[in-house]
């Protein structure tokens, strides 16, 4: 057993509370439904409310965005001043339209509270609406490189008294030719800046284009997804949102399991499974960041020793255990982000066993799948378990698998509880576009260096 006890509490014990952040953000993300940072937040927002520079590797749906958002609005909680005509005081520069706009609509959600002036300067509409927003000035100013230019070169945009900068999916705006524009922009700014870097690999170019712009930054790196998903076998179980305690424990007795690992989305509802493979016989200890220290504890060595067969865990509680031979991982529920749901089924198939994982997907997951399915890059046989109404139900020329819709973010879908964030899907999706190769750069586990 490798269990890192001090990675494990680092992990559970990280709430957005404890990285510092004020009330009037804590407020929005509570609004929002984020219960806990991901991976990337919890690495990156300390360095960045340091005022440290940052090369962030991740890809898009790590959380990335709120990583850089949050501290940009924390320093602006400590500093309040009125947006200066022509400037900015955080600059954001993303690859396409519609990263542009998500990334505004990102800032204005946990900003929801300080309403900063956040705006959009992307290439293909007017000049004339954009010029009025920055005459007036602004907070943040999200862009597209090659518009800002323009703005730039006739004096509409005055970039020296930018006090950070963050360049958003640095490897998509080198596809896209970017990167001499963006050397133009960031040879304007004040050198005194916040510089972050964010991308889902690392070219060449976007290494010396890192080593050029930041000043002696942390580097913080969040699993990618393809690799540990190739090394586990995966089954999807359609079935009715109503059925999936009795399915579970179906499974649960039909299989050879040593070792199971059951993930809910909700602490309760760990709660609920674990008693409920209980009471028909099932050893099972639920994990969650409500139990005690000693109660977290005493599940995790009665899982270790083999006295408790399964353990029911939420996202957050099992981030930090590292437990050989766990035979099974089962999704009682799919995860909000695809990188959650390889995260999930890393639990097993460590050491070069071979692990299975087994989800059980309601109607209203739908989307969730094909998210994970986008970014795993395979299809997961589906066995359809669902009752016969809720099959003709189906809508007329829905597939099981959706009719070949756009996909999806897991971001976007309609988790419980969380608001609907109305965001439009980038058309040209760097990770999870429909032509994005495998990464060649696939690394198999978190990584911080100060
Ligand atoms: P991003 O990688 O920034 O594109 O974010 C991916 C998705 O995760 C977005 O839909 C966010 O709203 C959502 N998200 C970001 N941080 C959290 C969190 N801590 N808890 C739940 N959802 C989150």
């Amino acid at each position: 057993m490798a269990a890192s006890s001090e990675n494990f509490e680092r992990f559970i014990l990280t709430k957005f509370s404890d990285l510092g952040l004020a009330d009037i953000l804590l407020r929005a993300l509570n609004r929002e439904g984020y219960e806990s940072p991901t991976s990337i937040q919890t690495q990156a927002i300390p360095y960045l409310m340091q005022g440290r520079d940052l090369l962030g590797i991740a890809q898009t749906g790590t959380g990335k965005t709120a990583a850089f958002a949050l501290p940009i609005l924390q320093r602006f909680t400590q500093e309040p001043q009125r947006a200066v005509p022509f400037t900015a005081r955080a600059l954001i520069l993303a690859p396409t339209r519609e990263l542009a706009a998500q990334i505004a609509d990102s800032f204005r959600s946990y900003g929801q509270f300080m309403r900063p002036s956040v705006g959009v300067v992307v290439g293909g509409v007017s000049h004339r609406p954009q010029i009025e927003m920055l005459s007036r000035g602004l907070d943040i100013l999200v862009a597209t490189p090659g518009r800002l230019l323009d703005h730039i070169a006739s004096g509409r945009f005055k970039p020296a008294t930018t006090q950070v900068l963050v360049l958003d999916e640095a490897d998509h705006m080198l596809d896209l030719g970017f990167i001499a524009p963006i050397r133009q922009i960031v040879a304007k700014l004040a050198k005194n800046r916040q510089t972050l870097l964010f991308s889902a690999t690392m070219p060449k170019e976007i290494s010396g284009l890192a080593a050029d712009m930041l000043r002696n930054p942390a580097e913080v790196s969040v699993t990618p997804v393809a690799t540990t998903a190739e090394r586990v076998t995966q089954q999807v179980f359609l079935v009715d949102g109503g059925a999936k305690r009795e399915v579970l424990l179906e499974l649960i007795q039909g299989h050879e399991i040593s070792r199971a690992i059951v993930f809910t989305r909700t602490k309760r509802g760990a709660d609920r499974v674990a008693m409920h493979l209980e009471n028909a016989g099932v050893g099972a200890e639920a994990i969650h960041g409500n139990k005690s220290q000693n109660q977290r504890q005493r599940a995790l060595d009665g899982f270790r020793k083999g006295h408790t067969r399964v353990l029911v865990a939420t996202d957050i509680a099992a981030r930090g255990i590292d437990i050989d031979g766990v035979t099974h991982v089962f999704n009682y529920e799919l995860p909000d982000t695809p990188e959650a749901y390889v995260h999930r089924i890393g639990r097993t198939a460590r050491a070069g066993a071979s692990g299975q994982a087994i989800s059980l997907c309601d109607n209203a997951e739908r989307s969730l799948l094909r998210a994970i399915e986008k970014i795993t890059r395979q299809s997961l046989p589906i066995i359809d378990r669902r009752s016969e109404d809720a099959r003709q139900n189906e809508t007329l020329g829905e597939s099981v698998r959706g009719k070949g819709k756009p996909a999806v973010r897991a971001r976007n879908a309609p988790p419980r509880g969380r608001r609907d964030g109305a965001r439009s899907e980038p058309k040209s999706s760097h990770s999870f576009g429909k032509n994005s190769k495998p990464s060649s750069r696939s690394r198999a586990g978190d990584r911080v260096r100060g």
